[in-house]
């Protein structure tokens, strides 16, 4: 039994996940309760903004009113009927999300990760079917420090030994070249039974690591001259979050294979798809691959509601508008402590001047205490996500908390 009594509430509560949850996760001690547009508020009503936007799923703000509405109206009427029957909602959410991203197919799935297992399938079946790979040969490029989930093929994928050091044995086929690597990726190329290339356009896991400028493109024609298909893992860079709707428009780059997530709920349910066309879609035949849960009307209404926000409210021009003005404001704070300020539209992040292990950890709590939500990804890297609805005002404001967080701060 734990006593509720010597302790506040938020330390009840941190004991009780303590106590009778995983230790997979090593969250900052702040216990949420509420959440609406940027702010989150916790136990005790102290109000933050949210810098992490639950890892981009919350683009369009917490608790956005019109994907609330849309929710309880559909789970009034029907949520979940399997895919063993036709759906009322199913079709017209295809219809309207592959014409959103210009696709001629979707599949629709639940969490990142399976939109990514779906996609590497899919890779594989083109590529046994359509270009000819012999029987279990077929092989997918992926850059190193990827990070695609925690399922057993995303972790086979991955070469960070926190993800995949005692989990094995791995799913094999994967063969890594360094990010940002053209001449390797052109020489990984040349083998016959090399399928795809899965990249993200921008590496957020990894602490927000940007190719230079013209490697998406240039790794799209190489995959072309090829015939590899080119795969973009745009779970968290999609939906706007880099002033693009997608990434890989930054550079013109229209992927074989689309993958996405996180924000194509909001926050609200787990929703994640994956796009291609009918070459490569039309492989996987009925019963071949599925999910339970996948393309139900409660998640079909809910992405359907998401992705009209995007566009309604003009969010995708707010990041990169916003993202670019927030960049420059933090680069005018004059600190040892910051080494860079790097990103695109609103995936940002700051890089740390320090060898100290918990300096990272350290300012987010600085940051938490001025009632700023942000953590860091590899010690050093703080990575900076509002939801994309967040006002030059509220930016402003956001500034001078970091700003006064640094000044306090001693690693
Ligand atoms: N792909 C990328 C690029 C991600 O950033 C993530 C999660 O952070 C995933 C896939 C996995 O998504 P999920 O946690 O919903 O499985």
């Amino acid at each position: 039994m734990i006593a509720e009594t010597a302790l506040t509430k938020a330390q009840y509560l941190i004991e009780l996940e303590e106590r009778y949850g995983a230790h997979n996760y090593h969250p900052l001690p702040v216990v949420l309760e509420r959440g609406r547009g940027v702010y989150v508020w916790d136990v005790e009503g102290k109000r933050y903004y949210d810098f992490l936007s639950a890892y981009s799923a919350v683009n369009q703000g917490h608790c956005h009113q019109l994907i609330i509405d849309v929710l309880k109206k559909q789970a009034e009427k029907l949520t979940l009927t399997s895919r063993a029957f036709h759906n009322s909602v199913l079709g017209e959410y295809e219809k309207y999300i592959t014409e959103y991203f210009g696709y001629h197919k979707v599949l629709p799935m639940n969490t990142g990760v399976e939109a990514v297992e779906t996609a590497i399938k899919l890779a594989r079946r083109w590529g046994y079917e359509v270009k000819g790979i012999k029987e279990n040969k077929a092989k997918i490029i992926v850059p190193e420090d990827n990070f695609h989930g925690r399922t057993l093929l995303a972790i086979s994928a991955s070469t960070d030994p926190s993800s995949y050091a005692g989990f094995g044995p791995f799913v094999p086929n994967f063969v890594k070249v360094p990010y940002n690597d053209l001449s390797a990726l052109s020489k990984a190329l040349d083998d016959k039974d090399v399928c795809g290339f899965m990249v993200e356009p921008i590496q957020g896991e990894a602490g927000v690591v940007m190719p230079d400028e013209g490697y998406l493109a240039k790794a799209k024609y190489l995959c072309e001259k090829a015939n590899v298909l080119f795969i973009a893992d745009e779970v968290q860079t999609g939906l706007g979050r880099t002033g693009k709707m997608l990434a890989c428009e930054w550079e013109e780059v229209r992927p074989d294979i689309l993958i996405l997530g996180k924000a194509l709920s909001g926050g609200t349910l787990p929703v994640s798809a994956v796009l291609a066309d009918d070459e490569i879609m039309l492989n996987i035949k009925p019963g071949e691959h599925g999910s339970t849960y996948g393309g139900n009307p409660l998640a079909c209404k809910v992405a359907m509601a998401a992705l009209q926000i995007l566009k309604d409210e003009n969010l995708v021009y707010n990041a990169m508008y916003l993202g670019q003005y927030l960049r420059n404001e933090l680069g005018k704070i004059k600190s040892p402590l910051i080494k860079q300020i790097r990103g695109k539209g609103m995936l940002n992040a700051i890089v740390l001047n320090t060898d100290k292990k918990d300096a990272g950890w350290n300012l987010c709590l600085k940051f938490a205490e001025h009632g700023l939500l942000a953590k860091p990804t590899h010690d050093y890297i703080i990575r900076l996500a509002p939801p994309l609805c967040i006002s030059k005002e509220q930016v402003d404001e956001c500034v001078q908390i970091i700003k006064q967080s640094i000044k306090e701060f001693k690693a």
